[in-house]
């Protein structure tokens, strides 16, 4: 069939055109995009900064209906809402079979190569330059096709552009400090970074019951999203020290810090600021450009803890719907992070919005019928 994409043909070049996509194999579920979250990691790679590389379809966040469904599916069918998850864990490999499906051994062979799990894809050009599918999923298009497990279905009360975001950023952000960090009830928080994960790891130590949440941003516009989701306290980076800032404002350093920034900058200032026993934990994806030299003294001395978080831990089949109950019983303000709305066709607008800090989390809508 035809529709259109959001697709990069080479590094740094976007464009919206029409493309062909092929009707799913036997594990594979087609769907008819509703919504589609607006991420950096699609940024960094249509420019090739990470290891997915163009020529690709872009998108990994999303929401829609189930269209059709290969004969060998069995946990979704056509009319349902589905929710795109970019790790379709398969299940059965030693790790996720010890619980870390986030480290399924089948993601670096194919999701990360930007393939659908089998190892292909179904997406070419009108010209017939075969196109891969970003994370698995490629869900800036009309329609996708994606393995049965990347397809988790959430109640029709729920707006698609709520279950969109959810895949990502707010799994990425609650994640960390739910399943990775175990956060507990009054004890000081910080987080680095006021985009879509930061903002999500703020509700989740609103969540889980942290006081005080500090905020640390260099934007003024995204620290006034992070005090309407949560920040007790907010720091400008520009004008003042973040690591004194952070110690003072919790009475002596965070218990938890949550660097959604991953430079080498923010995780050291995280290192600084926890308090003696503390834990770090770095969720952004720009750590994997990061070198940080780092004292073991630091850590030793100090007894503090550096995490790393990867999608927040989590195991999506549980993990998900999860998230979208606690978005349905008031508990994650998952709407509140959505603050702009795009077309398809106006990506670069949205991509431009994102780097200059005007929108908390961007959604491209589909053609709503
Ligand atoms: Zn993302
Ligand atoms: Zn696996």
């Amino acid at each position: 069939m035809r529709m259109r994409a959001a697709l990069a043909r080479e590094i740094g070049q976007l464009t919206i055109e029409e493309v062909e996509l092929d009707p799913p194999h036997t594990d594979e579920v087609l769907v008819r995009m509703r919504a589609a979250g607006v991420c950096h990691s699609d940024l960094h790679t249509y420019k090739g900064e990470l290891r997915a590389v163009p020529p690709l379809v872009l998108g990994h966040e999303g929401a829609g209906v189930v269209e059709q469904v290969g004969d060998g599916v069995t946990r979704v069918k056509p009319g349902d809402r589905v929710l795109i998850n970019w790790i379709p864990a398969c299940e059965t490999c030693p790790t996720c079979l010890s619980g870390r499906y986030n480290l399924c051994e089948r993601l670096a062979a194919t999701t990360f190569r930007a393939l659908l799990p089998d190892g292909t894809t179904r997406l070419k050009t009108l010209d017939g330059l075969a196109l891969k599918h970003y994370l698995s999923v490629a869900t800036m298009a009309e329609y996708a096709v994606v393995h049965e497990a990347s397809a988790i279905p959430f109640p029709a009360d729920v707006p698609f552009e709520v279950a969109a975001v959810t895949g990502c950023a707010v799994a990425t952000g609650v994640g960390a400090v739910v399943n990775t960090a175990r956060a507990r009830a009054g004890r000081p928080a910080a987080v680095l970074g006021c985009g879509g994960v930061g903002l999500s790891a703020i509700q989740g130590c609103k969540l889980v019951g942290c006081n005080p949440i500090v905020a640390v941003d260099l934007m003024e516009s995204k620290l006034a999203f992070a005090r309407q989701l949560g920040a007790t306290h907010t720091v400008n980076a520009q004008e003042a020290d973040p690591v004194e800032a952070m110690r003072t404002l919790t009475g002596g350093g965070p218990e938890y810090v949550f660097d959604s920034v991953g430079s080498e900058a923010t995780i050291l200032q995280g290192l600084f600021a926890a308090r003696g026993g503390g834990t770090v934990v770095v969720m952004g994806l720009h750590a994997v450009r990061s070198q940080v030299q780092i004292s073991p003294a630091a850590l030793i001395l100090q007894n503090k803890r550096l995490l790393g978080s990867f999608i927040g831990s989590m195991n999506p089949r549980l993990d998900l719907p999860r998230l979208i109950e606690l978005y349905r019983s008031g508990k994650l303000a998952l709407d509140k992070l959505i603050t702009k709305r795009y077309a398809l066709g106006d990506l670069p607008q949205a991509f431009a919005d994102m780097e200059a800090g005007k929108v908390a989390r961007g959604v491209l809508v589909f053609g709503k019928d």
